[in-house]
């Protein structure tokens, strides 16, 4: 069944997140889509525990934090989100309106489109030793969609981010045995997983290896073993059933460069007024947007998306005036927000 859209916000980094709250002030019902199975973009994954200072009003604010102040603030629009899914396809239909699919499926027709894709999708980075690739998704993962299918097996588990200790703690008891191993002495990850984990390896529930994965075996088409070359240089061999590779995310462009959008380096030119690109209908903003003296900055991205609410207020409803309306005054954004107008002074 394709989604009928009023518009669709490709990518749920804050900007993405604040065009549906600038979109909502308007009146105009947004569906979101984001390629993880999170909101949040660049703030959640690469910074989350950092400190912002430059969000107007807002001296200093937790990255995560912002995401969900702004998850918050964009509640009474009821945007639609739907997580975990690329955009993939964007083809202009002939009434003018485009066709929009995503990696699981999910379709949508929609006469506008927004783009917020920041630097690209988040994609895990890849381990690489010879072909080992070959066996993702069936002894090699880089996400845990399903911890019941690592029940039972011996897990070694690469990485020493959040990531990585959270999988560890959270299926060491579950497994039949337990492997971690990180490139460096140091863990990016909480100090209180590091030191979690590190009393288990001293109760012997699990072990720890400092060095990289250099070599592997299989058996009937399926991982058997995994040769482990340490900081010093010694070469370990382990049975391993199930490799769990937590090395990150990288962003990588991805469909976007397809959908026939005039790109500088990367990034979508707009104008300045609308934010739209050069095919009509689709507008971008935030990081993957670019025009003379762009800065890529999350308070740059607010402004775009509230010209771009503007551009596609007015693209809905051909001849109509889009009337600037402030939201301390305007009783029909207080409806919108589901807040109270000020009452009028008598006489
Ligand atoms: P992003 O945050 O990159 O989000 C884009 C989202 O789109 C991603 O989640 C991606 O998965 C998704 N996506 C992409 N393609 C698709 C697709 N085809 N289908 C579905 N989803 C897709 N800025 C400041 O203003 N102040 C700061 O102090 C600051 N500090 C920073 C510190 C660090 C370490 C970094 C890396 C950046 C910092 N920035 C800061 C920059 C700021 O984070 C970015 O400007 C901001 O995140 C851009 O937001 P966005 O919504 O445009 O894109």
């Amino acid at each position: 069944m394709t989604i009928k859209a009023e518009t669709v916000i490709i990518g749920g980094g804050p900007c993405g997140l604040f065009q549906i709250f600038e979109l909502g002030l308007h009146g105009v019902h947004a569906h979101l889509v984001e390629s993880l199975p999170h909101v949040g973009g660049q703030c959640a994954e690469l910074y989350p525990d950092k400190p912002i200072y430059d969000i107007p009003a807002i001296p200093v604010c937790g990255a995560r934090e912002l995401v969900d102040r702004l998850m918050d603030q964009i509640k009474p629009f009821n945007a639609e989100f739907h997580l975990g899914q690329q955009v993939t396809v964007v083809e202009k239909l002939k009434d003018g309106s485009f066709h929009l699919k995503t990696s699981v499926g999910t379709e949508f027709q929609t006469p506008t489109v927004v783009v917020a894709g920041g630097v690209g999708s988040f994609e895990p980075m890849p381990l690489k030793v010879g072909d080992i690739e070959t066996f993702t998704g069936r002894s090699l993962f880089y996400s845990i969609k399903d911890p019941l299918l690592h029940q039972g097996k011996r897990l070694m588990v690469l990485g020493g981010g959040d990531s990585a200790l959270d999988w560890v703690l959270n299926l060491q008891d579950k497994a039949k045995s337990m492997t971690l191993v990180h490139r460096r002495h140091d863990f990016r990850g909480a100090p209180a997983s590091v030191a979690k984990m590190k009393a288990l390896v001293e109760k012997g529930k699990m072990d720890l290896h400092y060095g990289n994965v250099s070599d592997y075996s299989e058996n009937a088409g399926e991982l058997c073993k995994v040769e482990i070359t340490s900081l010093e240089g010694k070469i370990t061999t382990h049975p391993v059933d199930h490799l769990l590779v937590f090395f990150g995310l990288s962003p990588k462009l991805g469909p976007i460069a397809e959908w026939g959008l005039n790109l500088d380096k990367d990034k979508i030119q707009v104008d300045t007024e609308s934010f739209q690109s050069n095919v009509p209908g689709i507008y971008a903003i935030g990081d993957i947007s670019t025009y003379p003296g762009k800065k890529k900055l999350i308070l740059s991205g607010f402004h775009e998306a509230a010209l771009a609410a503007f551009a596609i207020k007015a693209q809905l409803n051909p001849g109509k005036k889009v009337h600037l309306q402030y939201t301390t005054t305007s009783s029909v954004i207080h409806q919108r927000l589901g807040v109270e107008s000020p009452k009028k002074k008598a006489g």
